[in-house]
Order: structure tokens, then C-alpha cells, then sequence
């Protein structure tokens, strides 16, 4: 399908999906990556002007999506119309968030053990950083601030470390970081290239840039197809190794190394998580039993992509080529 609207000499400017629809002012845009205005159809949309829904219980509501579409020129994978979700953030409160607090704050221990190995003290700045789990981890080794936009998070994060309430390219920030996060979230970002601009430019030369986020190109996605977690209505890009390499490139970045992304799981959430597939209905009962449900568990899983790279340029470049030595050391 050729979803470009430069058809008919109309530009995907005129269209009409300009005008409030609703609940989600939808607009159709150009590729994120690479400017291109040709997209082929991946899913249907299943929202309509509703508001995605936001929770962390993975229901199927929450796996409802907007118009999924592949961009022609570079594969990027996106929603496309755009919706506007940013009263959705406002309005989340979730306590079952709060509820996986050990299981998080393992994940989050393991990946500061990872920084360390990059960089071994300094500030770091957590972009999205929730009720703050990360930034909790991380204070012991970094100086450590967060940008969270949903009040009820920032509230959480804000009563133990600073945090600003609002986007980052909206902050005006002088200081520089030697490292900045942003875990879970390059997928909630409606123009990723102008938010991974500001934080190239918060970032001290050579300083280091970790993104996790799904790997829609890995083996298990491909099989899991429209069912991969990842699949939300919250989230506006599905990027792969590939194509999120190409947007920090081009934002100012050298990939240094990606890994699947370690995370740790209480096995009831575990069950929870799993519940959508014919495996989970079998699992579920198990992973509830007393003695098993609390014990938390690591895994690796094949789609969860954990990126890091350096910002590129001047007196950084044997600094960039000291951490890919440390990288292919670890
Ligand atoms: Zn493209």
C-alpha cells in the first residue's frame, strides 16, 4: 500500500489529518529517519481516536494499536498517523509499577554494573526515569538526575533526586553529562531525532548514551509478529538494531556495542507477562505456586535491545576507541 499522500498532488501536510479528532489529535508525518513520505500498511489501526491505554498489566487493551506502518525508503517501523498521547502520560498512576519495585531495582543494579564498566563515576542524567529505580542504583556511583514528565511518577522520583518536569529539549540545560539513559522510552518519543539531538547536546564529549528499547528485527519478534510485547498503543516506534543505529549516527553518535538487555522477573509477573501466549496459560498456575512466585529470575531475551554508543567528534575519538576495547574485553 502506498500510504503516501503526495498521490493525487496532494502533500501529507493537506490531507486533513490536521484537524483534532478527538481525544488524539492525529496527523500523518514523514518518516522519522530518513524524510521519506512512502510507507507500506503493517496493522491496521484498532484505537481510532481513543487514548491508548497505559499499564504495565499487559492486558489487551493495552496491546490495541494505531495504523502500524513501514517506512519504503529505510524500514523504520512506526505509527503513522502520529498520535498526540501527552495527557495519556499525565493521567498514568500505576501501581502495579510500584509493586515490581525488587525486580526493577535488580535490572536496574545489573545495568549500572554495565555503565561502571564505561565509565566509572561522573554525572548521569536518566530521561524518563520514572519513580526514579535507575536513578536509585545509580546514586551510588554517579551524581544522578532524571527528566520525568508523568506527575505522578515525578512525584515518586522527585522526593529522592532532582528531576525535572519537563521534556529535555525544552530544559535549556547548561550543564553536561557524562552519561545519559533512556531506558524504555526512545519508544514513546513523537519526533525521536529531535529528543536524541538534546540529549547529544547535554552529553560532554565523549560521554556515553545508553538506549534500551525493543528489537522488532530480532528472531523472536519476527515470530511472535503483531503479539510481541513491544506491540503497545503507547509506543510510536518499533526500532531494530539497524535503523536505531542509523538515527543515533546521524544525531551525532558512534554504536559501540548492543546486547540483549538483561532484565529480572518476579515469576508471578513473569506469569502475568506470559499470559497472552498458549505457553503462559500452561505457566501461569506454576509460577503462582507459593515458594516460586516471589523468586526473581534473570533473562535475556531475544528483542530487548540494549545500545551503547558515544558521542562522536574532536578529542573523544581515542576515547570512543578505548570504550569499543572495553567492550570487546566484557
Ligand atoms: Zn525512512
Amino acid at each position: 500500500m502506498d500510504a503516501s499522500p503526495a498521490r493525487g498532488g496532494r502533500s501529507w501536510r493537506d490531507t486533513g489529518f490536521g484537524q483534532n479528532m478527538g481525544m488524539i489529535y492525529n496527523r500523518l508525518v514523514p518518516c522519522n529517519l530518513c524524510g521519506s513520505e512512502s510507507f507500506s500498511l503493517l496493522y491496521p489501526d484498532e484505537l481510532g481516536d481513543r487514548a491508548a491505554t497505559v499499564d504495565y498489566d499487559f492486558s489487551p487493551q493495552t496491546r490495541k494499536t494505531y495504523r502500524i506502518v513501514k517506512c519504503e525508503a529505510c524500514g523504520l517501523i512506526f505509527t503513522n498517523p502520529m498520535p498526540a498521547l501527552q495527557s495519556s502520560y499525565e493521567q498514568t498512576e500505576d501501581e502495579t509499577y510500584l509493586r515490581s519495585r525488587p525486580q526493577r531495582l535488580r535490572t536496574a543494579d545489573r545495568l549500572v554494573r554495565r555503565l561502571l564498566q564505561y565509565k566509572n563515576g561522573g554525572d548521569l542524567l536518566d530521561v524518563g526515569c520514572s519513580t526514579g529505580i535507575l536513578l536509585d542504583a545509580a546514586s551510588r556511583h554517579f551524581s544522578v538526575e532524571g527528566v520525568e514528565l508523568s506527575p505522578w511518577a515525578f512525584e515518586h522520583a522527585s522526593a529522592r533526586h532532582k528531576v525535572y518536569r519537563r521534556p529535555l529539549r525544552h530544559l535549556g540545560l547548561e550543564k553536561k553529562y557524562d552519561v545519559v539513559t533512556l531506558m524504555g522510552v526512545i519508544e514513546h518519543f513523537e519526533d525521536p531525532t529531535a529528543e536524541i539531538r538534546a540529549i547529544h547536546d547535554v552529553l560532554t564529549p565523549g560521554g556515553l548514551f545508553v538506549v534500551y528499547t525493543g528489537d522488532v528485527g530480532a528472531w523472536l519478534p519476527r515470530i511472535l509478529g503483531k503479539t510481541w510485547w513491544w506491540y503497545q498503543g503507547m509506543h510510536l516506534f518499533y526500532f531494530s538494531r539497524s535503523t536505531c543505529e542509523r538515527l543515533l549516527n546521524k544525531c551525532g553518535f558512534d554504536v559501540v556495542t548492543t546486547e540483549n538487555h538483561c532484565t529480572y522477573f518476579e515469576l508471578h509477573s513473569l506469569g502475568i507477562s506470559l499470559r497472552r501466549y498458549r505457553i503462559g496459560l500452561l505457566l501461569h498456575p506454576l509460577l503462582n505456586l507459593p515458594g516460586v512466585r516471589n523468586a526473581i529470575v534473570p533473562l535475556k531475551l531475544s528483542g530487548e535491545m540494549l545500545m551503547f554508543a558515544t558521542k562522536r567528534g574532536g578529542v573523544q575519538s581515542d576515547r570512543a576507541s578505548d570504550l569499543v576495547a572495553r567492550a570487546v574485553m566484557v
